[in-house]
């Protein structure tokens, strides 16, 4: 089994004044949690390169949100992956239903985003899931399966890609999927990349993401295929977090 990655997303929360929350983290990671699991933040851009200083001899990894496809250029207010590794960042979430719906981000922009993150040296972490209008009618498997084979870069075969599993629903309601739910689709994941990927498929980190609190933890990450947790609003609360980190 590759080894388990926790990952929090503050989306567009934090100014520098939450630098303490960050320092929390990287006490609380010890000995213990270090041989179990890996921790990655992605904080919002302002904070990437504050963070990444603060982490600097520390096994605590930081990430971007997003990042454009392109390496330089016309692009006012976006970020490059070449940006981001600059300033200290390994990893960036692309494809997040956020960014796909406020920014009506699609399968073929999501995969151009994540080849620009391999090719500056960044771990994509590619985000896919269903609504709860595509769940109900049955199309769940069918939405993801197709997000996948759109979303993720051919790359994927021979450099380090991670996909989170994340259904819409239940990101920032309280609302998770039964663990029968949420085997079902790793497993199916799971298989989707090994026909395509090969052994690469087979390594490849699945994490599960929406509403990963600590009291849920251990049940979801228990789950076959699921290789950690992409926590949102828990993550903001270095307690919260690193109890979650604790459920391996
Ligand atoms: P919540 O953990 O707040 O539900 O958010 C999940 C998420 O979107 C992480 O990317």
């Amino acid at each position: 089994r590759p080894r388990p990655l926790v990952a929090g997303n503050w989306k567009m929360n934090g100014t520098r004044a939450a630098t303490e929350t960050f320092s929390a983290i990287l006490e609380g990671y010890d000995a213990g949690l270090r041989s179990k699991v890996d921790l990655l933040v992605c904080a919002p851009a302002t904070l990437t390169y504050v963070f990444a200083v603060a982490a600097v001899g520390t096994p605590v990894k930081v990430g971007g949100q997003d990042c454009h496809a392109a390496t330089h250029g016309a692009h006012t207010g976006d970020l490059s992956a070449a940006m981001l590794a600059d300033v200290g960042a390994s990893y960036v979430i692309v494809g997040h239903s956020e960014r796909r719906t406020d920014h009506r981000e699609t399968d073929e922009m999501v995969k151009a985003k994540a080849r620009a993150a391999i090719t500056a040296g960044l771990t994509p972490i590619v985000c896919v899931g269903e609504t709860r209008e595509e769940r109900d009618a049955g199309r769940a498997l069918a939405v993801v399966g197709a997000q996948l084979a759109g979303s993720m870069p051919e790359e994927a075969a021979r450099e380090p890609v991670v996909v989170a599993y994340e259904p819409v629903w239940a990101i920032g309601t309280g609302l998770t999927p039964t663990v029968v739910d949420v085997a079902e689709m790793h497993g199916f994941i799971r298989q989707s990349l090994v026909d395509r990927f090969g052994a690469a498929g087979r390594n490849m980190r699945l994490l599960y993401g929406g509403s990963v609190k600590p009291g849920n933890a251990r049940e979801l990450l228990g789950v076959a295929e699921v290789d950690g947790a992409l926590v949102g609003g828990a993550s903001l609360v270095a307690e919260d977090f690193l109890a979650i980190a604790r459920a391996y």
